[in-house]
């Protein structure tokens, strides 16, 4: 199983370090762009499933390698889950998690309800039997301004339940414990240990 090699459809070096140190036991894991693949993929599903499905697909069928890939945001429940499948492109596209962060700390000014979870879903390619999927859900609350330099999108306005501090102040050791991607890669892991 260790021998085994694995497209992971990202080049996001802090989803490949989560996917790294969760999956490490079972399979080397590569980047898009360390099998030289430098394609875009269209997301035009409607859920964070089919999406994380496109992908994985497309990017097997392109290296010719076992994949899976991830599709993942934030859920804000005073937005009725904005901005969800949405979430890299929330202010406009190219994806500026700067802007992102200003524009939802602009749509929540006036909201005292800051519950949000941030959701992942992933998709396996040439995981037999059946090409699993795997979830994964991590639920806090959205402070009132950026705290923290560690992660990425959203990290440093997300404060993640039973803890006082974002996830871009607590950092990789805690994040890669309790995040969304984390929850959804350990349910990965177990399907192989039982695989
Ligand atoms: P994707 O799964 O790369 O399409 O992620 C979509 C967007 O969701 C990212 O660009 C981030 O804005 C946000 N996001 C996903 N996962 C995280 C996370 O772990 N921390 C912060 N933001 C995230």
């Amino acid at each position: 199983m260790a021998n085994l090699r694995w497209l992971f459809a990202t080049n996001n070096r802090h989803k490949l370090e989560e996917a790294r140190e969760i999956l490490a036991p079972f399979a080397e894991i590569c980047s898009l762009e360390e099998v030289g693949i430098d394609v875009e993929v269209e997301e035009n599903g409607q859920t964070f499933l089919e999406n994380a499905r496109i992908k994985a697909e497309a990017y097997s069928k392109l290296s010719g390698l076992p994949c899976f890939a991830d599709d993942s945001g934030l859920c804000v429940d005073a937005l009725n889950g904005a901005p969800g499948i949405f979430s890299a492109r929330y202010a406009g596209e190219p994806c500026h998690h700067g802007h992102n962060n200003a524009k939802l700390l602009a749509e929540l000014k006036e909201s005292v309800n800051r519950s949000a979870h941030f959701h992942c879903s992933i998709a396996t390619v040439g995981l037999a039997p059946e090409n699993p999927h795997f979830e994964g859900k991590v639920f806090g609350q959205i402070g009132w301004e950026l705290s923290g330099e560690k992660g990425f999108g959203y990290d440093p306005l997300f404060i993640p339940e039973s803890y006082t501090q974002t996830f871009a102040q607590l950092g990789p050791e805690i994040k890669n414990r309790w995040s969304h991607r984390a929850l959804a890669l350990n349910q990965m892991a177990e399907y192989l240990v039982r695989s």
